[in-house]
Formats: structure tokens, C-alpha cells, sequence
């Protein structure tokens, strides 16, 4: 088929219309609620586009590229627009799925096409949502070539990038993904998106707001308790709880209310979750109890181990795409080795939210899986490739090379080896494995009443924290210390 030059320019071209130019005015940071963190990060992102000259004529550089990372719905494209409209500026915007359509060499020249009309208008914003719809890393494509396409339109983008900071130009991108572990890591570096922002879902505070943000819209009755219903409401995102408003308001519409009642929100509230519960992303409340002394575990045998960090966090509040909570633990200082006892910490650590579900529950569900995986994975490298096995001495089994790109860390294939050594690397990595579970449950019985205040406290809270979390698991007695 034969398609004239100028036929690929205008389809480039053609979409450059789609970008909203200057009309997020009216959006500010008081639109955004729930997100705290991200929104004192994203303030010196606006200070940057209204006073660029205080921060270069003191020799400081201007972030480029900032990337807003969370599930869907929790207000990144909303955040991305509060920014601009803080700032008065104008704001590009185009969704990563459009670049990338079937005719070839279109996506790139959309991209420059973008950047062009951007540096005119600077300073200004370009919001890219759905970074991975380009940005998927090219490693993840497997090893034979990948999307051309996507590819050119990716290293357009990253040249536009490299080279605006040649002309001085304030323009500043920001970008969106759910999904920042399929990224290729050419993104991430110095100069490109190095700024991280997470936007995860709310906590029972930040949902009230939320809340108080959305019902401003609609006539609220005397009896609305914005609270009752915010507790009632874990794990929705932003987006699902403008949702709950509106729904609740179509319902007093229908019952031919004037206000809004309490029971209006009663009822949208089933009626969105029984939505979210399809796609799996609210728990019931046997799961979430399950999911805080799962957390809860992690927490208490963490607390104990040294390598894997203090433990700063605990929360049931839905995270990410899988995860049903979490628990953060910051390591105290940067690490580039690892002993084996904190290797051994580290799995037993990953252990701890299975052993504690065990021990509550005397079951276990499927939540612990990628726990499993990832304990098995660190116990199997300590086996094939860090000789910390006595029974199979130092030698490396795996072939070359680890395979880092972000978010990896399974074990490359193995060497070919004998039966007889392959089922010699399967014993001792179960026993590492077994080991480390029995100190974890050993850990946890030994502290099986706190075990239970915290997890009681947690399901009442969701989240746990800072120095109230410290003082807490302070009070872990370790196996070690009662035995002597
Ligand atoms: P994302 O881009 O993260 O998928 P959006 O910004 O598109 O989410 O959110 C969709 C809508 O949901 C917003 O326009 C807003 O009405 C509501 N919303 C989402 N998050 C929040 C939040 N943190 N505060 C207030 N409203 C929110
Ligand atoms: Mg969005
Ligand atoms: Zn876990």
C-alpha cells in the first residue's frame, strides 16, 4: 500500500487537537483530597512553574519529569490538573493509548508534534496518561524485538525529553500509570521521570474528605453522618466515592427526596461495592481481619530481624493492583550486602503474615502467596547464587547474569546440573524456607497477645504508624532473649 508523506503528517498532526489547552483553571489542590503526600510533593512541582528564574539562577535544575503512581481512580489525572491550574499555566494533555495506532512513525511524530506546541506555550504542562501504554519496558516484549511502534514512539519521547532542558524551557511532564513495574527503565533515569509520586487510596480520614469534596454538590439531609459512611466504605478509591455521592443522589431523585437521606447512601453503598467486589477489589469484613493479623505478622516478626529495615507502616487499606495490605518497613541506611542472617530475616519477615494467619485462624488463604513466592526466590539465590548453602559449597548454579529490570528479583534459569544436584538445591532451599517459617511462627506464639491488640487496633484504624507503631513494637519479646 502506498501512503503519501503528507498523509502521515496530517494523521501526526490531526491529533494534536485532542491536547486541553488552559481550561484546568478552575481545578486546584482543594479539589484533591486524601492524597497528602502527594499533593506537598506536587506543591514544588507548581513553585517551579510559577517562579522558574528563583530556582535556576541559583543553579538548581528544574525536575523534568514527574510520574504519579497508583491504581485507578485515586485522582492522578486530577492531580495532574490541580497542578497546572495552581500554577496558571497551560496544560497538554494526551493519553499514552493515543499515540500508539497502527500506522508506523505516527506515534513519534505525535510526540514531537506535542513538544513543540508545548515549548511555545511554556512554561506549561504535558500530562502523558498511561505512561506504559508506551512506556512498557522492552525487555518485557521477550527477547526477539518487540512493537516497533511503540518502540520508536517511546525513544521520541525520551529524546524530547533529554532535549528540552537544552533550550531552557519550563516545561514540565508529568505522567500516570497504574501499572510502573512494566516501565522501561530508561524512564526512570536521572533527568527523565525521576520523580516518583505515589497515589494510593484513601485512608478513613482521607475518605471523609473526599467525601466532603463531592457532597458540597449535592443537598445533603439533617441525618447525613459523612463519617459512618466513610468507615464503611475501605478501599474505595476517589473516583468510586464521587460515584457513592452521585448514586446516592440519583436514588433520592428516584425516591422523589428533596435531600439526600442517610439511607440513600445506604443503599449506593451496597450497590457500588457489589460493583467493586466483581472486580475484586473491596474486602468483606472476614477478609479484612484475615488481611490485619496477615500484616499484623509480617509486622511483629520484622520488628525483629535485622536487614530488612524498620518497620514504619501497617496498613489494610487496599494497595496497588494485588496487594490487600501492606506493610512498609524503610531501610535505615543504603544496603548493597547482605549477610546471610538477614537474608534468613528477610524470608522469615516474608513468612510472618502466613504464620500469623495460621496460627489465628488455623488456616490459610491465598493471600499469601506472593509472600511464598518471593521467600522462596530469595531463599533459592541464596542456594544457587551466593554459595550460602554448606551442603552444595560456593559455587553458582544459575547461568549469568541476575536479569534486573524494575520489579524483578526471581532467579535466573539454573545451569544445567545433575538430578542428583537439582534435588540437592530443592532440600536445602526448603529447609531455609522451613526454617525461617518455624521462626516465625515460634516469634509469633511467643507474642501472640500482642498479635491480637495490634491487629484489633489495626482493624479499627486501617493504618498504624510512626511513633505509635514503634512504641507498639517495642514491646516484641524476641525467642532468642526469653530462652536465655
Ligand atoms: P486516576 O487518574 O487516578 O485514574 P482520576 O483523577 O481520573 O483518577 O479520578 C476520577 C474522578 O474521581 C475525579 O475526576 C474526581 O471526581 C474523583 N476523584 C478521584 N480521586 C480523588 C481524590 N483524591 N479527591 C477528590 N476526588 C477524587
Ligand atoms: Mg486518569
Ligand atoms: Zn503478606
Amino acid at each position: 500500500m502506498a501512503v503519501d508523506s503528507k498523509a502521515f503528517l496530517s494523521i501526526g498532526k490531526s491529533k494534536a487537537k485532542v491536547y486541553v489547552e488552559g481550561d484546568s483553571g478552575k481545578i486546584t489542590f482543594t479539589d484533591v483530597a486524601g492524597v497528602e503526600e502527594a499533593k506537598t510533593e506536587l506543591v514544588e512541582v507548581v513553585e517551579f512553574l510559577k517562579e522558574p528564574l528563583r530556582f535556576t539562577e541559583i543553579g538548581a535544575r528544574i525536575p523534568k519529569g514527574v510520574l504519579l503512581v497508583g491504581p485507578p481512580g485515586t485522582g492522578k489525572t486530577l492531580l495532574a490538573k490541580a497542578v497546572a491550574g495552581e500554577a496558571g499555566v497551560p496544560f497538554f494533555s494526551i493519553s499514552g493509548s493515543e499515540f500508539v495506532e497502527m500506522f508506523v512513525g505516527v506515534g513519534s511524530s505525535r510526540v514531537r508534534d506535542l513538544f513543540d506546541q508545548a515549548k511555545k506555550q511554556a512554561p506549561c504542562i504535558i500530562f502523558i496518561d498511561e505512561l506504559d501504554a508506551i512506556g512498557k519496558s522492552r525487555a518485557s516484549n521477550g527477547f526477539y524485538g518487540g512493537n516497533d511502534e511503540r518502540e520508536q514512539t517511546l525513544n521520541q519521547l525520551l529524546t524530547e525529553m533529554d532535549g528540552f532542558a537544552a533550550t531552557g524551557a519550563t516545561v514540565i511532564v508529568l505522567a500516570a500509570t497504574n501499572r510502573p513495574e512494566t516501565l522501561d527503565p530508561a524512564l526512570l533515569r536521572p533527568g527523565r521521570f525521576d520523580r516518583q509520586v505515589l497515589v494510593d487510596r484513601p485512608d478513613l480520614s482521607g475518605r471523609l474528605a473526599i467525601l466532603e469534596i463531592h457532597s458540597r454538590k449535592v443537598k445533603l439531609g439533617a441525618d447525613i453522618d459523612l463519617k459512618a459512611i466513610a468507615t464503611r466504605t475501605p478501599g474505595f478509591a476517589g473516583a468510586d466515592l464521587a460515584n457513592l455521592v452521585n448514586e446516592a443522589a440519583l436514588l433520592a431523585a428516584r425516591n422523589k427526596r428533596l435531600q439526600v437521606a442517610q439511607e440513600d447512601f445506604a443503599e449506593a453503598i451496597e450497590r457500588v461495592v457489589a460493583g467493586l467486589e466483581k472486580k475484586s477489589r473491596v474486602l468483606n469484613e472476614k477478609e479484612k481481619k484475615i488481611v490485619a493479623y496477615h500484616e499484623v505478622g509480617h509486622a511483629l516478626v520484622g520488628s525483629l530481624m535485622t536487614g530488612s529495615g524498620k518497620v514504619e507502616k501497617i496498613s489494610i487499606v487496599p494497595r496497588g493492583m494485588a496487594a490487600l495490605g501492606y506493610t512498609l518497613q524503610l531501610p535505615t541506611e543504603d544496603r548493597f550486602l547482605m549477610s546471610e542472617d538477614e537474608l534468613q530475616g528477610q524470608i522469615a519477615t516474608l513468612l510472618g503474615g502466613r504464620s500469623a494467619e495460621e496460627i489465628i485462624f488455623g488456616s490459610i488463604t491465598t493471600g499469601a502467596s506472593n509472600d511464598l513466592q518471593r521467600a522462596t526466590d530469595l531463599a533459592e539465590r541464596m542456594v544457587t547464587t551466593y554459595g550460602m548453602s554448606k551442603v552444595l559449597g560456593p559455587l553458582a548454579y544459575q547461568q549469568g547474569q541476575q536479569n534486573m529490570y524494575l520489579g524483578n528479583e526471581a532467579p535466573n534459569p539454573r545451569r544445567m546440573v545433575s538430578p542428583q544436584t537439582a534435588e540437592a538445591i530443592d532440600q536445602e532451599v526448603k529447609g531455609i524456607v522451613e526454617s525461617a517459617h518455624n521462626h516465625a511462627l515460634e516469634i509469633l506464639k511467643l507474642n501472640r497477645e500482642l498479635l491480637e491488640t495490634i491487629s484489633i487496633k489495626l482493624l479499627d484504624k486501617e493504618v498504624i504508624e510512626g511513633s505509635e507503631l514503634h512504641e507498639l513494637l517495642g514491646q516484641v519479646k524476641s525467642v532468642e532473649a526469653v530462652a536465655s
